[in-house]
């Protein structure tokens, strides 16, 4: 994850275990089950099918409480299925505050496996930040996610239950507005988890109503999926993972580049655009000496230029034992004039929660330091 830092942090935050509610492994979470599939489950057991409306409506838009505490539901029910559910799948294994308010989560999922994920706050908005894969197998030089390579894909439960994790963290009056899938993994190596679990949470009957258009999908580029994702039909906002206007430059900071190739990144996302009027954004990671050189802001506004693109430069969060740095403003400065000279609309992201460890798989690695292999 990159976005998460503000500049003005400095103090580290405490990091708190959250509150132990470890669900038994052999009860299914509730959001396995889709909304059929619970109408089934109760009708199979002689209880009206709405009943499967009311639990579903408890735990995606009523914040989750213990089954027992479904007060309008019969106490026989509940009991029938505390034997059976669990209401949540994951736990949340450590709550992180930065000085700033953005709330950082460690999941558990009932496997062991730990993912991250990140609640900001700005203005009216309030943004999640979620992982899609347990690791990452893209191997980005630079990304903290990928130096321990994929372990799994999340299934969609497992990405619902971030969001609503993170959306129990607000007051009662307040709610998640946007979605940003930049957390650990490549979103669309795991697309049809990814699709299943945003339905849900979009859903304006039986999710949280968030708009599509508020979603970004954040990828490192892969054409096949890219076209998939467009052929579904939805209006999620897409964002490809670029770092690099050559083809030399991005085999060397994001390898997948040199089985795919620049091109195929770019016609993808073209079709994507085409097939959903959505502007695509292209996301720039700026490396010190590496990709934010003069020639390289030139080659880059020369590439998209005749596209109707978003550059959205990232300024590099460095990772312990990685050998890249942030730029110094002056150069993030004269690459956004030398983009905005040629006509590319850009904008340089501002980034919360640098003081836990918000990006990228950071947290996760800082709480279990002994199990990371060193970077390559
Ligand atoms: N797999 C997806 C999501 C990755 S995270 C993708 O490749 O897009 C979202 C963005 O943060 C990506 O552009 C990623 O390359 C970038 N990123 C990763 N590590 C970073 C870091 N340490 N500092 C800044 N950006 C980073």
């Amino acid at each position: 994850m990159s976005l998460p830092i503000v500049e003005t942090v400095e103090s580290a935050a405490e990091t708190t275990p959250a509150p132990a509610s470890a669900p038994s492994a052999d009860r299914r979470p509730v959001l396995s089950a889709t909304a059929d599939e619970w109408r089934r489950w109760m009708v199979d057991r002689g209880h009206p099918a709405y009943r499967a409306r009311q639990v579903l409506d408890w735990v995606v838009r009523r914040r989750a409480v213990p089954f027992d505490a479904m007060t309008d539901l019969p106490r026989a029910l509940r009991r029938e299925l505390d034997e059976e559910w669990t209401v949540f799948g994951t736990t949340v294994a450590y709550h992180d505050v930065a000085p700033d308010g953005t709330d950082k989560l460690v999941i558990e999922c009932r496997d062991g496996r730990r993912i991250e994920c990140v609640l900001m706050a700005e203005g009216p908005r309030r943004t999640v930040c979620i992982s899609t894969q347990v690791g990452c197998a893209m191997r980005c030089v630079f990304c903290a996610s990928g130096l321990k390579g994929v372990e799994r894909n999340l299934d969609s439960a497992e990405i619902v239950e971030e969001v609503l994790h993170l959306r129990n963290l607000l007051p009662p009056e307040e709610t998640v507005t946007h979605i940003v899938v930049m957390g650990m993994g490549e979103s669309l190596a795991n697309l049809d988890n990814l699709a299943a679990a945003l339905d849900r949470i979009c859903s304006p009957a039986e999710g949280l109503g968030i708009s599509q258009r508020r979603v970004t999908i954040s990828t490192v580029g892969l054409p096949e999926k890219i076209c998939k994702l467009a052929a579904m039909d939805r209006q999620y906002h897409l964002a490809v993972s670029l770092h690099a206007p050559t083809e030399e430059l991005r085999n060397e900071l994001v390898p997948v580049n040199e089985a795919i190739g620049l091109t195929a990144v770019l016609e993808a996302a073209d079709v994507y655009f085409e097939r959903t009027g959505r502007q695509v954004t292209y996301e720039y990671v700026l490396l010190s000496g590496i990709n934010d050189r003069p020639e390289d802001s030139r080659a880059l506004a020369r590439l998209l230029a005749d596209r109707h693109a978003h550059v959205n430069l990232i300024p590099y969060n460095p990772v312990a034992g990685l050998p890249y740095g942030r730029p110094e403003p002056e150069a993030i400065d004269r690459f956004v004039a030398t983009l905005r000279q040629r006509g590319i609309s850009v904008t340089v992201r501002k980034t919360k929660g640098r003081a836990i460890d918000a990006a990228c798989g950071q947290l996760r690695r800082r709480l279990q330091p002994e199990t990371e292999r060193t970077p390559r």
